[in-house]
């Protein structure tokens, strides 16, 4: 891990992936995607925390329909390794029963946890379910899940910043950085 501070003094951690810049420029462009598809429809966004804190507070500022928010706090990595298990650390407080429901998740991984909510999820009868992930790591994945939005596909390596953390830091940073090479490496 390697700490450098860019031309006007802002700190870099790691290795720069995405710029703040990058970020904004598309999330303007699923905003729009997304309000054109669920034009006319009342929508339920669902964050799910902590990592999604960031993209779903821009993204929301972004999509023109009418809007609930809820969130669930869910976790399912220690240090960079996915356990597999997911834990929902708070429910929801809505009722999403014929509801028209967009998950909104910071990065998908294997797929375990994101599968596991969506089948919860699922089981509670929306009127709709889609998902809309920030980064995309397909390279691996282990369950086959659609994802209806994705931000930026990502390789196979871990990843810090905009709400994504390494032991619960560096949630904060505006851009997104290579913490590690692999995903694999401690
Ligand atoms: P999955 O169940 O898809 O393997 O893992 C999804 C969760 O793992 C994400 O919500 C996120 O919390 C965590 N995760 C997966 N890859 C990364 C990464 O590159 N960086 C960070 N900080 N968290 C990750």
């Amino acid at each position: 891990m390697f700490y450098s501070t860019r031309p006007g003094g802002a700190m870099i951690v790691g290795k720069l992936f995405l710029t703040a810049e990058q970020i904004q420029t598309r999330i303007g462009e699923l905003g729009a995607k997304i309000s054109e598809d669920y034009e006319g429809k009342d929508i339920l966004l669902i964050g799910i925390l902590k990592g999604a804190f960031m993209f779903f507070s821009d993204i929301v500022k972004l999509i023109q329909v009418p809007m609930d928010i809820d969130f669930l706090i869910a976790s399912s990595y220690v240090r960079t390794q996915s356990t597999g298990e997911v834990k929902i650390h708070a429910d929801l407080r809505e009722d999403i029963k014929d509801r028209h429901v967009l998950l909104i998740e910071d990065i998908v991984d294997t797929g375990l946890t994101l599968n596991s909510i969506r089948e919860m999820l699922l089981s509670r009868k929306p009127a709709s379910l889609k998902i809309c992930s920030f980064l995309d790591k397909k390279p691996r994945r282990k369950v086959d899940i659609d994802i209806d939005y994705v931000g930026f596909e990502i390789p196979d390596k871990f990843f810090v910043g905009y709400g994504l953390d390494y032991e619960n830091k560096f949630r904060n940073l505006p851009y997104i950085s290579i913490f590690k090479e692999s995903t694999y490496a401690d």
